[in-house]
């Protein structure tokens, strides 16, 4: 499986050294006894986020069997990364913890009634980055969770959590992998690369080494976009699908460089175009372009902050695309006709 197609939820979250943990949340799904608050807790770059995801797959899914069935409309949902009844709670890009109006959204949106009717689910990730504020916003809910709701914390240094919300959650440790294993299964999710170099650089933690290695290989896959786009017959939709389906935030900041690399260069003077050796533009077009390129901008922003919240994210990226299209198009009519 190239890394460029989308890594399966059920690949990444069945890793083998997650399997104890997996099993022990199907018991308690299976008998109708998920607990309100799980706390996932392990080294970094272990896989928590993509068990947690799991979690919340399974426990919003209509009908669990094994692990969530893939196919029932709240799994087809979470897919799309548009689960009316999931809240992330993440640290915001331009801060270092997560701020305690973030844990009250979250907490006014689990007493809120389910739109499908089963249960809530909120992932806060990771829990230590909460402020004292926070913990304790936190900790009434924990005290007295609504009746169907569900709490996922993730956490890599369990010393910085509280006591008061440890003892209120049930724990899930989960325990690095040994270095055959983490070969194994990396060399399953992509065959042919150096994995043990890259596990020797994230200190032996599986999801960090994809991770490392996702970042270079992501950049070549996103050079290829405006490429992509700059034709009259772009497949808009097929390419926001992919979009979504892996690293959405990586890829919206990808776009961020490259519109705001754009606008530099037109700035300075060459021609701000994508394809090296192009013609100059007359100066009124290089205007209009550049002008093009800020509404692009702002589109990419409004899609990143629209990615924190619940947004559909095939249609933030469809949108940008379409306006970027429009951008590319626009340039390539007048050169033509220049
Ligand atoms: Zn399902």
């Amino acid at each position: 499986m190239a890394l460029g197609e989308a890594l399966p939820l059920s690949v990444a979250a069945g890793a083998p050294w997650l399997a104890e943990a997996r099993d022990r949340v199907l018991r308690m799904v299976a008998a109708d006894r998920l607990s309100h608050a799980l706390l996932l807790q392990g080294p970094p770059g272990i896989g928590k986020q993509a068990l947690a995801e799991w979690i919340a797959r399974l426990a919003l899914c209509d009908s669990p069997q094994e692990g969530p069935c893939g196919q029932c409309p709240s799994c087809v949902q979470h897919s799309a990364g548009s689960h009316p009844d999931l809240q992330r709670v993440v640290i915001p890009e331009d801060k270092k913890q997560i701020p305690v109006e973030a844990i009250r959204e979250m907490i006014a949106a689990l007493q809120m009634k389910s739109y499908r009717g089963r249960r809530k689910v909120a992932i806060i990730d990771p829990a230590e980055a909460m402020n004292t504020n926070g913990f304790n916003a936190l900790l009434k809910t924990l005290e007295e969770p609504p009746g169907d709701a569900v709490l996922v914390l993730t956490v890599s240094r369990p010393e910085r959590l509280p006591a008061t919300i440890g003892s209120r959650c049930q724990r899930i440790k989960l325990v690095s992998p040994s270095r055959a294993a983490a070969l194994a299964w990396l060399q399953g999710v992509e065959p042919g690369v150096e994995w043990a170099a890259a596990l020797a650089l994230t200190a032996g933690a599986p999801f960090a080494a994809l991770a490392l290695y996702a970042a270079p290989a992501l950049d070549k896959e996103m050079t290829e976009v405006p490429r992509l786009l700059d034709r009259p017959d772009a497949d808009i939709v097929g390419l926001a699908e992919r979009c979504q389906q892996r690293l959405p935030a990586e890829r919206l900041r990808w776009i961020e460089n490259w519109v705001t690399e754009r606008i530099r260069k037109g700035l300075l003077g060459p021609a701000p175009d994508h394809s090296p050796g192009s013609p100059g533009l007359p100066q009124g077009l290089r205007t209009r372009h550049i002008q093009g390129l800020f509404r692009v901008l702002d589109e990419t922003r409004a899609a990143q902050n629209a990615l924190k919240g619940n947004a559909n994210v095939v249609m933030l990226f469809e949108r940008l695309f379409v306006i970027l299209a429009r951008e590319l198009a626009v340039l390539r009519t007048a050169r033509q006709g220049h």
